[in-house]
């Protein structure tokens, strides 16, 4: 096993630690993400995701407990956080309300700028980082980010993070608010990034269709508690754990539940449509022939 990027050991994060309503939103999470891989992070609303993975590049730091990222503690005294953040890119929900500048150029540059780099040296990253979320630099570099589509400026701002060449990418919620077409197109887009650019990517997402699909690994979390983090079929399998946790199984898990319950002799922990096609047929045809 490669060693981890991001190592979070017993960690647990309050809001408004010091006053009386203080909120618990992580309880003694100990997880490690490995290099390269898609990893998702999946729970009901509030149970502690965004929270998660603004510790993971430092924007918190843990209350109790440790994170390291690329061996750094984040609480230590001599942590580089600036450096850290550089190379864990984060992405904020509906990010597209953050673009601020004239032009998408200025805007995807506005990171670039910050760290000294010369000017050669920003174009390039524009245009390569424009690229790589589909939009053409030439035409979409000069125009205002505010006559683009909504799926158009998330890309935009998804580029001022690539921008700054991190090795790991967070997205959290991506996909949210996006329309059928334009989910399935940022699913592909977020494939090729990853392949592209060997990039660690983190996906927080409502979608676990889409996180079946992309993802290596999936983390559940709960009520501010990791309760799983396994392979897409190892998690999906378990749906009373999910529905306890308040998720609902990914579609083609729940047919597959419901096809069984009917008494057709499938596997449910499929993830891919293919996968449940070939279980269905192979059943169909067995029941036939009993
Ligand atoms: P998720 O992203 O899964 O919806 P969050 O990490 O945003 O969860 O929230 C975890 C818990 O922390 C929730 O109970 C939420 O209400 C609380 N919380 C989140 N942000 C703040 C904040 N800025 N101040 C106080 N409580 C917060
Ligand atoms: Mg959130």
């Amino acid at each position: 096993m490669p060693d981890a990027l991001i190592e979070f050991e017993d960690v647990s994060y309050w809001y408004g630690m010091d006053t009386p309503s203080r909120v618990r939103a992580l309880d003694g999470v100990s997880v490690d993400i490995p290099p390269e891989q898609i990893i998702g992070v999946v729970g009901h609303t509030g149970s502690g995701k965004s929270t998660l993975v603004q510790l993971m590049n430092a924007l918190l730091l843990p209350v109790e407990g440790q994170v390291r990222v690329f061996k750094q503690e984040t609480t230590s005294k001599g942590a580089d956080l600036k450096g850290l953040r550089k190379r864990v890119g984060l992405v904020f929900q509906f990010p597209e309300h953050q673009l601020f500048e004239e032009t998408v150029a200025q805007d995807v540059a506005f990171g670039p700028r910050q760290i000294g780099l010369t000017e050669e040296e920003i174009t390039s990253r524009v245009e390569r980082a424009l690229r790589s979320v589909g939009l053409e630099p030439e035409e979409i570099g000069p125009r205002s980010p505010f006559e683009l589509s909504g799926g158009q400026q998330r890309r935009v701002a998804i580029a001022g993070v690539l921008a700054m060449d991190p090795d790991v990418l967070i997205l959290d919620e991506p996909l949210a608010g996006l329309d059928p077409e334009g989910k399935r197109s940022f699913e592909k887009r977020i494939r090729e990034l990853h392949a592209e650019r060997r990039l660690t990517v983190i996906l927080v997402s409502h979608e676990l269709d889409a996180v079946a699909r992309l993802c290596d690994s999936v983390m559940v979390l709960h009520e501010g508690r990791v309760r799983v983090c396994d392979s897409p079929r190892m998690v999906f399998k378990q749906s009373n754990m999910l529905r306890d946790s308040g998720l609902e199984l990914p579609d083609i898990n729940r047919l597959m539940e419901v096809l069984r319950d009917r008494g057709l002799e499938v596997r449910t922990d499929v993830i891919s449509v293919e996968e449940a096609a070939g279980e269905i047929l192979a059943a169909v045809s067995k029941h036939g022939t009993a």
